[in-house]
């Protein structure tokens, strides 16, 4: 597999931090630390703060991202945001399949599938995640898991379409823990997930689909993580809400 023929991808997630006046300082202190960036930087924020940092990031090379949204266009579904909405504003990009929207709010790999297909119709880049609970790894069945979660997310979703997702390999025991998957782990699963790709594509597909690792990666051991050779950046949460850190994660990845 050849790294250089993928876009290295930062992308922050905030989850349920930061308000809009909150979004902008961030961005603002942000810009100028991102601004030599060799690696897409992408910032995926609350609905509510969008606004605020499409408007904060213009002319920068930020892109701005969703952390969720719905499969229908529009219609009866209290409290959801649809991707043409989102496409409307001026959004890149959303996240699908956070394991915190797994495990708090009852996605599955099907509803994951319907999101994904919604949002590529769109015109959305969708970044995918996957990954397996602590539980799952000792019982030895993460390959398993992450195939069967990449496979349903992608069924029905044409090669063409394809190049518009990318995957992060998020182990659920690392997210928000502090506790890092090893750079070989890492390595290990962002494989099995391209090999996993090329089975359902080619390996035109899977090598130029961006992998990325996520889960506790932060200004120390993005170096380590992102050295490896299908780790093709990071999906960051709580580094991602320091401007200083995750710049430092951008110039990590811009090596
Ligand atoms: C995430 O929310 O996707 C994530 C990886 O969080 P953290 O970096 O805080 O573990």
């Amino acid at each position: 597999m050849n790294k250089a023929k993928r876009a290295a991808i930062i992308a922050g997630n905030w989850k349920m931090n930061k308000t809009p006046k909150e979004a902008t300082e961030l961005i603002t202190a942000m810009k100028p630390l991102v601004k030599d960036a060799d690696c897409k930087v992408v910032l995926c924020v609350p609905f509510v703060d969008i606004d605020a940092a499409l408007k904060a990031s213009e002319g920068s090379n930020i892109e701005i991202g969703a952390e969720n949204c719905h499969f229908e266009t529009s219609g009866a579904f209290t409290g959801e945001i649809s991707p043409v909405m989102l496409k409307e504003m001026g959004v890149k990009y959303v996240i699908i399949g956070h394991s915190e929207r797994r495990q708090y709010f009852a996605e599955t790999d099907v509803t994951v599938n319907k999101r994904l297909t919604a949002a590529l119709k769109e015109g959305l880049k969708v970044i995918l995640c996957v990954g397996e609970l602590l539980e799952q790894r000792e019982q030895g069945i993460t390959e398993e898991l992450v195939r069967m979660q990449t496979k349903i997310a992608l069924g029905g979703v044409s090669k063409e379409d394809a190049k518009n997702v990318i995957i992060a390999y998020e182990p659920v025991w690392a997210i928000g823990t502090g506790k890092t998957a090893t750079s070989d782990q890492a390595q290990e699963v962002c494989k099995i997930i391209r090999n996993c790709v090329a089975e359902i594509y080619d390996n035109d597909v899977a090598e130029g689909m961006t992998i990325q690792y996520g889960g506790s990666m932060n200004a120390k051991n993005a170096d380590e993580l992102l050295s490896k050779v299908d780790v093709d950046g990071g999906l960051i949460g709580g580094a991602s809400l320091k401007a200083e850190d995750f710049s430092i994660i951008v110039k990590a990845a811009s090596k």
